[in-house]
């Protein structure tokens, strides 16, 4: 087998470009009711954030374009509504949810964001205190989840619990999980029905690094791997790592991680989730080609009996 393009950490589309290009935001300021204590919930007091956002500028300088940039009067308008917005107990969660809001936005590849705190109670003379996070967009992931083992609410709960598992992998942030879909067995031994969904995820850390976590907990959820395709009360898989037909996409036939998922495109339960939370989504279908992308939408069509039906509700935190 050849190995393509070796398992090796991400890079991000963008990152050989953009360089030293930045956006500075500085001083935005509010009352918010940020803090452990009951007073500070209740009194409210002085926050002030500031942003640095890292992104390629080279486009928008030649173009002059708002459409090739972030406008800062948005982020800005973000970062008062965190501020205002309900109470947290730490600066630590308000700078993380800042950064996450900025990375929901098209083209930042990372951020810098400070939250000040110039009147906490700190019980001594000082000037201010402040909390400074960075955080990377990362290459976007798709992971597929899978359960068949066990009652119908012990399948469902494993599932729910594995997203806030995922979601606390060191460098992975979780952008959306879609519903859940019944499905017939594909392949393997005589067994129960699956719960499938898929969750799509930015990732900055090395692909097999994330497979190591997820082996983790599977492991965790007490999977054992005896009989191939055979019941399993957990099985993640790595389905898609970077934007396929980017520099970003990971081409990989090493059997430790194979990337694209080598059999993802044939199977109605991974393209029918997936296509629920990302209809656009691109499928290669083939390793080793260069050409081979499909759209999600025609390849779940190519198949005659889906065998995938609703799942139940969930409602999936992370
Ligand atoms: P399938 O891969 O057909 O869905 P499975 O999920 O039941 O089968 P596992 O027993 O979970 O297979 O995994 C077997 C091995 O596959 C693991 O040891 C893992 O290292 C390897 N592997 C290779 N590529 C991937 C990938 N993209 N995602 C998850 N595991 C992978
Ligand atoms: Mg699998
Ligand atoms: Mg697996």
């Amino acid at each position: 087998m050849t190995t393509v393009r070796p398992a090796e950490p991400p890079r991000t589309e963008r990152r050989a470009v953009s360089g030293s290009d930045r956006i500075l935001l500085a001083g935005v300021e509010g009352i918010g009711h940020h803090g452990v204590l009951a007073f500070e919930k209740a009194d409210g007091q002085p926050f002030v954030v500031d942003i640095v956002l890292e992104l390629d500028l080279s486009r928008a300088g030649r173009t002059d374009s708002l459409d090739d940039t972030v406008s800062y009067a948005d982020i800005a308008t973000d970062v008062m509504a965190r501020i205002t917005g309900p109470s947290f107990d730490l600066i630590e969660r308000l700078a993380g949810v800042i950064a996450a809001d900025v990375l929901d936005r098209p083209l930042v590849d990372a951020v810098e964001v400070t939250v000040h705190k110039p009147q906490a109670p700190v019980g001594q003379p000082f000037t201010d205190v402040a909390v400074h996070v960075r955080r990377e967009r990362g290459v976007p992931v798709v992971i597929a989840l899978g359960a068949n083992l066990g009652r119908a609410s012990a399948v469902l709960a494993v599932l729910t619990d594995a997203v806030g598992e995922i979601a606390d992998l060191p460098g992975v942030r979780v952008r959306a999980v879609s519903p859940l879909v019944e499905t017939d067995p594909v392949g393997g031994p005589q067994q129960p029905v699956y719960l499938n969904a898929v969750l799509l995820a930015d990732v900055t850390r090395a692909p097999r690094d994330l497979l190591a976590g997820l082996h983790a907990i599977e492991a965790a959820h007490g999977r054992v791997r005896e009989i191939r395709w055979g019941a399993r009360t957990l099985d993640l898989d790595i389905i898609q790592v970077g934007r396929p037909g980017t520099s970003t996409e990971l081409r990989s036939s090493d059997p430790r991680l194979t990337v694209p998922h080598p059999r993802a495109h044939e199977r109605a339960f991974v393209l029918a989730p997936w296509s629920m939370v990302d209809p656009d989504a691109l499928v290669r279908d083939d390793v080793s080609a260069s050409a081979g992308l499909r759209r999600i939408g025609d390849l779940l069509a190519d198949l005659d009996d889906t065998g995938v039906r609703p799942g139940p509700e969930w409602s999936p935190t992370w």
